[in-house]
């Protein structure tokens, strides 16, 4: 382990490496009144760095570099917009472990858990530069044989990309990636919290030889009068959104002004089945997955276990010890497996869920109250007999608390399973084929993962049905997202 002094050391070299400027055609500029915002490490509570604090005028002279470099950025080969992508990916390949520092210090995961993410992150790039030279078109007769019909796809044109904390890389490559692919320009907008890291990709993706003007990145602590001017200003042609379901739906309004092509991926409640027939061990280890990556700080987060009345109390008691046995800490420090939450505020909140959940009736088996007197740490808890009313069960937890619950047959689990307003994921364990092929057919969600606690790949769809959002980032409709398909009718 470390000294901490050493440690320190890494800290700051590591955070002064990272432009802190807002990120405009290229080069990296103050706001203007050169106003900063501070980005804290949720560990401590201390001030890490400064960054820009945009104004409205800078956010609109990010989209005036993104307008500027549109038509010749689509002009441009796709195999060279695909070679950015794939050195971009070798960089960060090359720089895991200062990304990931960088990542832990801002964000608070453990330091093992921002490597994956550094890696999945760079994954899209890798993904995308592939997927760069095979967007095609088709031709075809048309029925009564006068016409022939050509498709072909053009980029739909400057983009705006605002992304969440909880994954400060992943977030942003994902829809970066195909962006790039397709030959759009864009402004992203990082969340407050995590703005570091974006700003270190923005310097990979500049190393790697993307044109100035392509990405944009801005940050501010005003989110709201930042962004409307630019998803109202007519040259903006599409704003893909990750975040709360909230903030989404106030964004697809705005976005009805321009008629801007929308991508959303939002909140989820995500059910965790274990069927009688499970195979336990493994269904133990992929609710520990399911549950505690990032620390339960993510949209696709197990958010209630929905467990076979003959297998919930073992379920249950093997997840209270795991759980119990996990190692709390500053994300930095070997062998911690649990970091901090991102904020008080989001502390509070689960403080409070499961305060709610024990006030009426469910029993504690692991946890239950915030960790240490520094920093916004909470105990990974395990909650059973939860109340069918309890607040938990219907809105994102966003931290370290399984529920459990209880069904007795397959049709309760599934009615269970879709009875929320979100539908991003669902998980289930059984060892029969045809239940898992019914479940699958009828969860109400985007994506379902059978006998895994994981679903996120680069070459997969992700992305939510009902109040979860809509649009597809990663496979191969990952990339359409992001071009418009043109038909030109040809009589011979
Ligand atoms: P958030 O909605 O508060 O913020 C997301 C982003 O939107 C941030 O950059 C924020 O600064 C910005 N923002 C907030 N208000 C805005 C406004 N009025 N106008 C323009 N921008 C605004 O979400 P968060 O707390 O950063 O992230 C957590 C949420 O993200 C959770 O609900 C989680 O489920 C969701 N999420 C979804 C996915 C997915 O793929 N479906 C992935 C990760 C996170």
């Amino acid at each position: 382990m470390p000294n901490a002094q050493q440690a320190t050391k890494d800290e700051s070299a590591v955070i002064r490496g990272v432009p802190t400027g807002l990120w405009i055609d290229g080069a990296s500029r103050s706001a203007t009144g050169n106003a900063v915002l501070s980005v804290d490490d949720p560990a401590t509570g201390e001030t890490l760095a400064e960054v820009a604090d945009a104004s409205p005028e800078d956010g609109l002279a990010a989209l005036d570099a993104a307008v500027a470099a549109q038509e010749s950025w689509a002009q441009t080969a796709p195999r060279e917009r695909g070679e950015i992508l794939r050195r971009s990916f070798e960089l960060m390949t090359s720089r895991a472990d200062e990304l990931a520092l960088l990542m832990t210090l801002e964000m608070g995961k453990p330091l093992a858990e921002s490597q994956g993410e550094v890696a999945y992150a760079a994954e899209f790039f890798r993904w995308f530069s592939e997927e760069a030279v095979r967007v095609a078109g088709q031709w075809s007769m048309s029925p009564d044989g006068a016409t022939r019909l050509m498709t072909l796809k053009r980029p739909v044109g400057p983009a705006l990309m605002i992304t969440p904390w909880n994954f400060p890389l992943a977030m942003g490559t994902r829809k970066i990636g195909p962006a790039v692919a397709a030959g759009c320009t864009m402004v992203v907008k990082p969340a407050a919290q995590t703005p570091l890291s974006m700003y270190a990709l923005a310097s990979i993706l500049q190393e790697a030889g993307l044109p100035d003007g392509v990405l944009n990145v801005v940050t501010t602590g005003r989110s709201s009068a930042v962004m409307a001017p630019l998803i109202g200003d007519p040259r903006l042609r599409k704003l893909t959104f990750t975040g709360s379901t909230e903030v989404g739906r106030k964004l697809v309004e705005q976005s009805a002004e321009q008629l801007l092509r929308v991508s959303m991926e939002l909140g989820g409640n995500a059910p965790f089945l274990v069927m009688a027939d499970a195979d336990l061990d493994a269904a133990v280890d992929g609710a520990m997955l399911a549950k505690m990556r990032n620390m339960g700080e993510a949209c696709t987060a197990a958010n209630r276990f929905l467990v076979h009345e003959s297998v919930a109390e073992e379920f249950a008691d093997r997840m209270a010890q795991r759980m119990a046995a996990l190692r709390v800490g500053r994300g930095t420090e070997a062998g911690v497996q649990v970091g901090p939450l991102i904020d008080e505020v989001s502390r509070d909140k689960v403080s409070s869920l499961v305060q709610g959940a024990v006030d009426g009736g469910a029993r504690l088996l692991a946890g239950g109250e915030p960790v240490g007197d520094r920093g916004w740490f909470y105990a990974p808890t395990v909650l059973a007999d939860v109340p069918a009313d309890a607040a938990m069960l219907t809105e994102e937890i966003f931290g370290p608390v399984a529920p459990i619950t209880v069904f007795s047959s397959v049709d309760e689990a599934i009615f269970q399973a879709n009875d929320t307003e979100y539908g991003l994921v669902a998980y289930a364990y059984t060892k029969d084929l045809a239940t898992a092929l019914h479940l699958a057919e009828q969860l109400d969600t985007g994506m379902v993962g059978i006998n895994q606690g994981v679903v996120s790949n680069p070459a997969a769809p992700f992305g939510g049905v009902k109040h979860s959002g809509f649009g597809r980032e990663g496979g191969r409709e990952g990339i359409e997202e992001y071009l418009e398909t043109r038909y030109v009718g040809i009589r011979p």
